[in-house]
């Protein structure tokens, strides 16, 4: 699919090899992995590089691997619309091609009054994105969720889990089935566009020059770095970002629960919640801390906080079976002050660059929104 140019056609100054591709998707996480996906299968020739030696190595999977329902988002945001969007088709995806899921509900969980009205501010939220949520108080809550100590509780029953690692094998082999290919330990370490074309310098062991028609900037927490060097991108099409770490305990043994449990949002997150994987194995998390650069440390000491917060709506958590388990990223468009920020997908309408579409900010919800980014995507390019 890659055929060689001479170096005069690339206009490049460097001996480097010159190579030209339809369409190039950078990084192989679950949204470039979506977007590669709808691309080839539309027909496009496809090539997706990654700088890692494996996909889906970078958030997609240091994640809760939830299904949202689309709930707390401000409506008509892209979280909001993607999000439930997403997940319908998420659902629908998982079982057309068999990825393990499981739509085991969540409930929030308002453990005093002042809470209690945060659960209808939350309510209302859902209702305005179109997504129903069950109220329930008092006596209704214990027969439901005994072990709970809960004075209200919202119930969302399109909530889920998915195994986020079959669902991008699935994405993957479809890619391939379409023509498609990954190049692994391929990092674009600078770009250049105009309106004409877009030319991306690859690292890696063998560096080339690469010219595409179709370039879609879907590296993750690479994504704003890249945008950095990217020659021709007007100056307002970088934004700044910021770093918001979270991190997991496992809780070993069984777990008296069947769905998840999330207290009230905290700024920067959802709160420490309860998740459980396809096996039925609980972990709590993810919590926020705002870093500066890329660390995976998981500070055993942050497990007294952890406790401290679960048992205000568990109180028979036990501390001895929660160990230290992983940590994910959340590639922030706003800081510890800045409150909500959304998505940006910018497309050629926002840079005037035909053809070059960037990702930034795909924090959670990517995950339940990634067959619908990618239509947008892929409407954005036609
Ligand atoms: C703690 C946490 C919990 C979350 N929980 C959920 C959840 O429960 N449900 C949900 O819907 N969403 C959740 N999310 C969000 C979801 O995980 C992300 O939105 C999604 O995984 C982002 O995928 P991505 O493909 O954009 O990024 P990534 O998975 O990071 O993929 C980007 C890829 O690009 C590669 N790359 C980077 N730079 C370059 C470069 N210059 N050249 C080539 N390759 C490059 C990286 O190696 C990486 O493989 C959560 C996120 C976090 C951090």
């Amino acid at each position: 699919m890659l055929s060689a140019l001479s170096s005069e056609q690339g206009q490049v100054s460097v001996s480097t090899e010159v190579f030209e591709a339809q369409t190039v998707v950078i990084g192989a996480g679950v949204i470039g992995l979506a977007i590669a996906r709808a691309l080839a299968k539309s027909g496009q020739e496809v090539i997706v590089l990654e700088g890692a030696g494996r996909f889906g190595e970078g958030i997609s999977s240091r994640n809760s691997e939830v299904i949202h329902g689309g709930i707390y988002y401000p409506e008509r945001s892209l979280k909001a619309e993607l999000c439930v969007e997403g997940r319908q088709q998420l659902y629908h995806y998982c079982q057309t091609h068999k990825v393990d899921h499981r739509k085991c509900g969540k409930w929030i969980v308002a453990v005093n009054e002042a809470q209690g009205s945060r659960l209808q501010d939350i309510q209302m939220a859902a209702d305005r994105n179109g997504v129903v949520l069950s109220l329930y108080e008092g006596r209704r809550i214990a027969p439901e969720i005994p072990e709970i100590r809960a004075s209200s509780a919202l119930w969302s029953p399109e909530t889920g889990i998915i195994d986020s690692h079959g669902l991008m094998l699935s994405l993957l082999g479809e890619l391939q089935d379409a023509g498609g290919e990954l190049v692994l330990r391929s990092p674009v370490v600078a770009a250049e566009s105009d309106c004409q074309r877009h030319l991306l310098h690859v690292g890696g062991d063998n560096p080339l020059i690469l010219t595409a028609q179709n370039v879609i900037n879907a590296a993750g927490l690479g994504a704003i770095p890249l945008a950095n060097v990217w020659a021709g991108l007007p100056g307002d099409c970088r934004p700044q970002q910021w770093f918001a770490r979270g991190v997991y305990f496992s809780y070993s043994g069984r777990c008296p629960f069947k769905s998840l449990i999330y207290p009230i949002p905290e700024p920067g997150g959802l709160g420490v919640h309860l998740t459980l994987d396809l096996a039925g194995q609980a972990r709590f998390g993810p919590d926020v801390e705002w870093i500066d650069h890329e660390d995976y440390t998981v500070d055993s000491n942050r497990l007294a906080t952890f406790v401290r917060g679960i048992r205000q709506w568990w109180p028979g958590l036990e501390q001895a079976r929660l160990q230290p388990a992983y940590a994910g990223i959340r590639p922030k468009l706003s800081g510890p002050e800045g409150g909500f920020s959304d998505f940006r997908i910018d497309g050629p309408e926002d840079h005037g660059l035909p053809g070059l579409v960037n990702l930034f900010g795909i924090e959670s919800p990517g995950l339940t929104s990634c067959l619908a980014i990618a239509d947008r995507v892929k409407a954005m390019l036609v």
